[in-house]
């Protein structure tokens, strides 16, 4: 098999011009954003290039490829959970968790803060899960998350977990034909943030998960902090795969 390394390069070079141009535009500084390479359909070979290349914080959609690939990486590689979490998968889960992005009711969260509790009462060092609220901003009925509503309402919950790091929000653009027209659902989760950091006392909402392959420059440009690009970093490399 041929080495992914060049090509790997080649596609982070561009996404690199593509960030730091849409910091540039927004007055934003490049060390705001941080790059989640999304690795759910990559090869393990791609994924050590990667590694490799500096590249410690990684996500995945399915918890069984994430737990199975967290096992064979040093601790120092660390895995972000972008997909939809079933409650019964969340034991396993958080231990080899860093951040949970995808979040997307209240079931799942307190079913997230019972479990860390439990499992708590039996560990010495104590696990203290991190994660993010999905939103599904543009209220569409095929997709997951909170809505703006529901967040407002069970905001005083949310606020008095007492094992659960929630830092911040995520969401996905729903299907535009243009990309500009995803720029008011970034916007908004943005906005969402702003308001939901006013109504906290303890609480403070730092990250924005938005932003993949297509539509990432927007997300920039609208206040993401963590950009999930799966597609785009790996374009080239299908065609060498075996059958
Ligand atoms: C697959 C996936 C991504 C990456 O999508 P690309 O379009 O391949 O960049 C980002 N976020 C979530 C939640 C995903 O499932």
């Amino acid at each position: 098999m041929p080495d992914p390394q060049p090509v790997l390069q080649h596609n982070l070079d561009q996404i690199e011009e593509k960030i730091r141009t849409a910091c540039a535009v927004s007055g934003r500084s490049r060390d705001e954003v941080q790059l989640i390479p999304v690795t759910k359909y990559a090869q393990l070979e791609w994924v050590k290039a990667l590694v490799n290349l500096g590249y410690h914080h990684l996500g995945e959609s399915r918890p069984q490829q994430l737990l199975q690939r967290s096992e064979m990486f040093p601790a120092n590689i660390k895995w972000h959970m972008i997909g939809q979490l079933q409650r019964n998968k969340v034991r396993k889960l958080i231990p080899a968790t860093s951040l949970i992005h995808s979040v997307d009711s209240m079931k799942l969260l307190t079913a997230i803060e019972r479990i860390t509790q439990e499992e708590n009462l039996e560990r010495e060092e104590q696990l203290k899960p991190e994660v993010l609220l999905q939103v599904n901003v543009s209220g569409e009925e095929s997709k997951q998350g909170f809505t703006p509503e529901e967040l407002r309402v069970n905001w005083e919950a949310v606020q008095s977990l007492q094992a659960t790091k929630v830092v911040g929000l995520m969401t996905m653009a729903p299907k535009v034909e243009e990309i500009e027209q995803s720029r008011p659902c970034f916007a908004s989760l943005r906005e969402l943030r702003e308001e939901l950091n006013q109504a906290s006392s303890n609480l403070k909402l730092k990250h924005l998960s938005m932003g993949m392959s297509r539509d990432f420059r927007i997300a920039v440009e609208e206040g993401a902090t963590l950009i999930r690009i799966g597609s785009l970093l790996f374009s080239g490399l299908k065609e060498s795969e075996p059958e």
